[in-house]
């Protein structure tokens, strides 16, 4: 018996599970710690769980996801949905307790490695595949959640990870071979899970398949039509939706639409309709339009969906309104930002915001235009407002980054930087420094909190502040290193530490999204041209300066990954928000320079992670990326140090790129790869100076000397004395003074020993 497919029309492919007030984070954090119990970790979940479902079905959405809950992540859950935790955590007998476990680890068990999600902000845990996995389904999840909707009269729709996205994002451990070729053992996980959920009736269930729209297979299509022929032939199952996200399926499109489910998403902010209109089978199919921009905040232009819904529903059997990709990726709602201009708040469109217009779609698309005119017409107001606005139009902004450009944003040449910045430095081979930020200590905390209450004033936090920055400046100087820092004291963030600071941003107020885990950040909004009103850290740097005859680094972060880490204009290519970014970080360094600081760091961590998923793509985005960090950092003297840190290993692809930037010294993460990096970079052509990370700041570990030594003999082999740095791979502000201490301690005198064995 087949479920017959009752048509949905109006849904979302997920929506966020933190909280609109970060509840969940608040209480997993207590439960951790021990402060709450199990049942009011569990009582805190179901309200938030109901709330969450309540408003989607109260909203209008005729079809709810659920199983989109998670207490850490979902890729983890599959993992226990399909038993395929590692065998070093099974033996825990809590069910909760190992799920915690292989998400953060114990002192005796390592968690799961964690990675973005796609090319995304949040970051899934990576499930092991061994020769010791034995696949075998644990439904328990799903079908509780599934009975908590029914209780409600929900009609919900069941989401799951899809068999083939589980094995890409999964790794082979223990010599096991690739993941995806264990797809057919896998498939009888999912087919008995099928069974499982007809038997309760249920309407559809969601599959997820964003791995579809990627290169990251060769035989994407192919694995595609055998997987959804088998799991859409069999006798007993409910409709299958297989919802793909985050660009465009190309020949999967047509051997998804071969099979027999019942619907197929595709995504429409990321791709056009013409893909769709292309492929005949999907007369027979409900096509879920992701139209509604599921990770980015602007309001939809309903004039303009609707036109496009119209006509996909000539080349389909019917068409349902959804969001792009799951509403994780955007805060709650609009209605939590008291400070936004009405202007600005017109433009928007946050979770909530956006189910409202799926709804209006939906119904637009039923009842015809006339049906929702009123809301088309706030949409058209509001995107002809959004167009006029004087912010959006700098045009002293972009004649400056024009003419900058036509005069070239090359330094001068890399032998004669160095020359010159030797005579000003007098740096000893191995110089030995740190990449910006040290502990978060509590009193840091306590002064954050202290001025946002306005316990205290502007003053007394710049005072404390200070005294921060004094002491970390005196450590640096005791444990002797060569470049010193301010230690990033007064930055939240390094992201929205500019975006306040900068025109044609809004920091949000409440606009959390879940990076991992219980952790949010706050993406700010690009919204307009960015001008840089006034300097931003020349205060701070120069004070820190005034304390120490050692040099102390300028720190800024560049514009890729201040992109990377906000939400982003759609209105112009982003090659073009990049370079006006690039021309405020740029402002800042000659700024620097003017007040005398001989070496400006611009971080660019997020370089990897803004890589198109299409290989196609990926040329165009390194040469953007790399143009944006010359225009920010080609506009100081050639005596002027310009360092950059990238983190988050496997640079693989970016490689090229990283020796492009042209930095004078590039800090990169290396403490877990080993020096493997380093070749890497010589085969790219790299001949600057470059400061491997020999202290890896993820761990707890203090590193010995001989460990560190031994790191830096090994960087020897690829690396000579003179364009050799000694710093560990990230900034130091997750971890604790006394580490730190002990750390650098090792570090400063391993770079000591080996220096003596090269003179
Ligand atoms: N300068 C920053 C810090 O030290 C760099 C952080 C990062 O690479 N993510 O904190
Ligand atoms: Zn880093």
């Amino acid at each position: 018996m087949r479920t017959t497919a009752t048509p949905f029309t109006a849904t979302i492919t997920g929506s966020p599970r933190i909280g609109p007030n970060r509840e969940l984070k608040w209480a997993v954090e207590k439960y951790w710690a021990g402060r709450i119990d199990r049942a009011e970790l569990e009582s805190v979940a179901a309200a938030l769980r109901s709330d969450t479902w309540k408003s989607l079905s109260a909203a209008g959405l005729d079809s709810v996801p659920v199983n989109t809950f998670s207490y850490y992540d979902q890729m983890l859950d599959t993992a226990v949905l399909v038993g395929a935790l590692p065998p070093r955590v099974t033996g825990i007998g809590d069910e909760l307790e190992r799920y915690f476990v292989a998400a953060r680890g114990n002192d005796e068990i390592a968690p799961l490695e964690m990675t973005k999600w796609f090319d995304t902000n949040y970051h899934y845990l990576v499930p092991e595949i061994g020769t010791e996995t034995r696949f075998s389904l644990n439904p328990a999840k799903v079908l509780a959640e599934l009975e908590e909707t029914r209780a409600q009269d929900i009609t919900s729709r069941p989401v799951i990870i899809g068999p083939i996205t589980f094995l890409t994002l999964s790794k082979a451990v223990d010599g096991g071979p690739a993941p995806i070729e264990r797809l057919d053992e896998l498939l009888d996980s999912y087919a008995a899970l099928l069974d499982l959920l007809a038997e309760r009736g249920v309407q559809w269930v969601q599959l997820d398949e964003p791995v579809l729209v990627t290169d990251m297979l060769d035989t994407t299509a192919e694995l595609a039509e055998r997987t959804y022929a088998r799991l859409g032939g069999l006798a007993k199952r409910p409709p299958i939706f297989v919802a793909t996200y985050f660009g465009e399926l190309t020949d999967a499109l047509p051997a998804l639409a071969r099979t027999p489910v019942e619907a197929i998403g595709v995504d429409l902010a990321a791709g056009g309709i013409s893909t769709v209109a292309a492929v005949p089978e999907l007369q027979d199919k409900t096509v879920v339009a992701g139209i509604v921009d599921g990770r980015n905040i602007w309001r939809t232009d309903l004039e303009a969906a609707l036109g496009t819904l119209a006509t996909l529903s000539g080349s389909a059997g019917a068409v349902a309104v959804s969001t792009s990709c799951s509403t994780l990726h955007v805060p709650y709602t609009l209605e939590a930002e008291p400070d936004l201009d009405a202007a600005l708040r017109s433009w928007l469109a946050f979770g909530f915001e956006k189910v409202t217009e799926v709804v209006a779609l939906a119904r637009g698309l039923k009842e015809g235009r006339e049906a929702i005119a009123g809301q088309v017409a706030a949409s058209n107001a509001a995107i002809a407002s959004r167009r006029s606005d004087p912010r959006l139009n700098n045009n002293r902004v972009r004649s400056r980054i024009a003419s900058i450009i036509a005069s070239g944003t090359e330094r001068g040449p890399a032998a004669g930087r160095r020359k010159a910045q030797n005579e000003r430095l007098h740096l000893p081979d191995l110089p030995t420094t740190t990449i910006g930020s040290y502990p978060q200590t509590s009193a840091i905390r306590v002064a954050r909190a202290a001025l946002r209450s306005g316990e205290i004033d502007a003053a007394e936090y710049e005072r404390r502040m200070k005294s921060e920055i004094a002491d970390v400046i005196a450590l640096q100087e005791k444990l002797g290193l060569d470049v010193l820092v301010h230690g990033e004291p007064e930055r939240n963030d390094m992201v929205q530490y500019f975006a306040e600071q900068l025109e044609g941003f809004f920091a949000t107020q409440n606009g959390w999204v879940q990076s991992y885990g219980s952790r949010c950040v706050r993406p700010p909004i690009l919204y307009g041209d960015v001008h840089r009103p006034r300097p931003m850290t020349v205060d701070w740097i120069t004070y820190a300066q005034s304390l120490t005859d050692k040099p102390v680094k300028g720190m800024l972060t560049g514009p890729v990954t201040i992109l990377a880490w906000s939400f982003v204009r759609n209105d112009q290519p982003l090659a073009d928000t990049a370079a006006q970014v690039a021309l405020a970080i740029r402002d800042e360094t000659i700024d620097l320079q003017s007040a005398g600081i001989a070496i400006i760091q611009v971080d660019e961590p997020a370089l990897r992670e803004l890589l198109p998923l299409r290989s196609k793509d990926k040329e165009a985005y390194l040469r953007w990326a790399v143009d944006a960090f010359r225009l920010s950092t080609s506009g100081v003297a050639d005596s002027t140090q310009i360092h950059t840190h990238l983190c988050y290993s496997e640079f693989g692809e970016v490689i090229g790129a990283i020796a492009d930037l042209d930095a004078d010294v590039t800090s990169i993460e290396a403490a877990r790869s080993h020096m493997e990096v380093l070749g890497d970079l010589n085969e790219a052509g790299f001949a600057n100076s470059v400061g491997p990370g020999v202290y890896d700041i993820h761990s707890p570990r203090v590193p010995g000397v001989d460990e560190i030594t031994s790191s830096l003999r090994e960087a020897l082999e690829s690396v000579p004395a003179d364009r050799l740095w000694v710093n560990p791979d990230c900034g130091l502000k997750t971890r604790s003074t006394e580490e730190v201490t002990a750390s650098l301690q090792h570090l400063v005198a391993a770079a000591a020993a080996v220096r003596s064995d090269t003179t």
